[in-house]
């Protein structure tokens, strides 16, 4: 099968990039999973806070407002911080452009806070839920409408590069094209190992999540995300639920995670400590991989070695918030338009190659 554009990967990024480009251009993804988002894509937190993240992510969250408007529902964010965490919280709140409250008023907002345990709080509104299956199926649907092909349960075992073209080997045949998208999240660079490129320096870190009850037959609906200082622990209404994770960034290799029941228990008791609310059951506990660079930002664009390889990877703990900028850069970058300078200089590979 030939096409204009082949893509590596099925989560949000590959997606996106899809139907960025189908309107344009030939366009087949390959995804080794049997589904779409199998991986990072179905297990985030689903939180846009565009203030979130360094300067380059920020700058495609804020882009990325007006396109994610229709899958979001308001939910806001509050900082709390405990006894000798001044400093960090003035520097985490006036980064979330947070106002501060009381400690009293954050245990309205947030019903299990103690506010005895509270020593600083701040909050704000800009925070949202992203709704991430339905923009993550919107995306699909306009890639398809537009004659992309989205094959799941194929993985690419091996790369060829002849001139002019890529080919991509899968159990089920070979697809080529003179174009190709790295949109693998944390098996970006074996991608690019595969074809004959040097990695980068991508590391997924694992974060766990736990799902538990509300206290009390508590209703969460209303209440904010709450992040304990320092990102120590969050917690965020979840369907009558909370999820609460203790904000674990440990590296690992690419593989299916799950969550380590340790790093959870210890995430709850910190979430407990500035709490009245004891855990005393899950209903459900996940883990996922957040992929970083080595300097923490994505990487997009063509791999100086070889502009016909673009990467589209890194996006670590923003992937959704950052979503339609992020694929309307890739996708003007591919297409040869005109893009932010600034900013692609900000996510180019080359950057790394220097
Ligand atoms: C616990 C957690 C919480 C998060 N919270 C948020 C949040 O609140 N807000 C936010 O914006 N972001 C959040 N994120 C980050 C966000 O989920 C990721 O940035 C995003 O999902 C990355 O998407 P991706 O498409 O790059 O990677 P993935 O979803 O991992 O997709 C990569 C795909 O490539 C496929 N693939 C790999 N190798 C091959 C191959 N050889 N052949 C074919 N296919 C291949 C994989 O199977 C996989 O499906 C969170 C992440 C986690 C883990």
């Amino acid at each position: 099968m030939h096409s204009d554009i082949l893509i590596i990967g099925g989560g949000i990024a590959g997606v996106s990039a899809a139907a960025e480009l189908a309107p344009h251009a030939s366009v087949i993804l390959l995804e080794s999973e049997g589904n779409l988002a199998h991986h990072a894509s179905s297990r985030s937190a689903a939180l846009y806070e565009p203030y979130y993240g360094p300067a380059p992510v920020v700058a495609l969250s804020l882009a990325s407002a007006e396109a994610l408007a229709p899958f979001l529902t308001p939910r806001g964010l509050l900082l709390v911080a405990a006894e000798g965490q001044a400093a960090e919280f003035a520097a985490e709140s006036n980064a979330f452009h947070l106002d501060k409250i009381t400690p009293d008023h954050a245990a309205t907002l947030f019903p299990p806070l103690d506010p005895a345990r509270i020593r600083a709080a701040a909050h704000g509104t800009h925070a949202s839920d992203i709704d991430t299956d339905q923009l993550l199926q919107s995306y699909a649907k306009s890639a398809r409408a537009h004659g992309a092909t989205l094959h799941t349960g194929h993985p690419v075992t091996a790369l060829t590069r002849r001139p002019g073209a890529w080919t991509a080997t899968t159990p089920r045949g070979d697809f080529t094209a003179p174009t190709l998208i790295n949109a693998a999240g944390p098996w970006a660079d074996e991608i690019a190992t595969r074809a004959g490129l040097a990695p980068l320096g991508l590391t997924p870190h694992r974060r766990s999540m736990a799902r538990i009850p509300a206290p009390d037959g508590m209703d969460p609906t209303s209440w904010p995300m709450t992040f304990g200082v320092d990102e120590t622990w969050y917690a965020k209404p979840d369907a009558g639920a909370l999820i609460v994770s203790p904000a674990d960034a440990d590296p690992t290799h690419p593989h299916d995670a799950w969550a380590d029941d340790m790093v959870l228990a210890e995430g709850l008791a910190r979430y407990e400590a500035m709490t009245r609310h004891s855990v005393t059951r899950l209903l459900s506990s996940w883990g996922g991989l957040r992929t970083f660079a080595p300097d923490g930002i994505p990487v997009f664009g063509p791999d100086p070695a070889d502009p016909d390889f673009i990467w589209f990877a890194g996006q670590g703990g923003y992937g959704f918030q950052s979503a339609p900028a992020a694929a309307r850069l890739v996708a003007d970058t591919v297409l040869r338009r005109p893009v932010d300078p600034a900013l692609a200089q900000a996510l180019t590979p080359a950057r790394f190659r220097r």
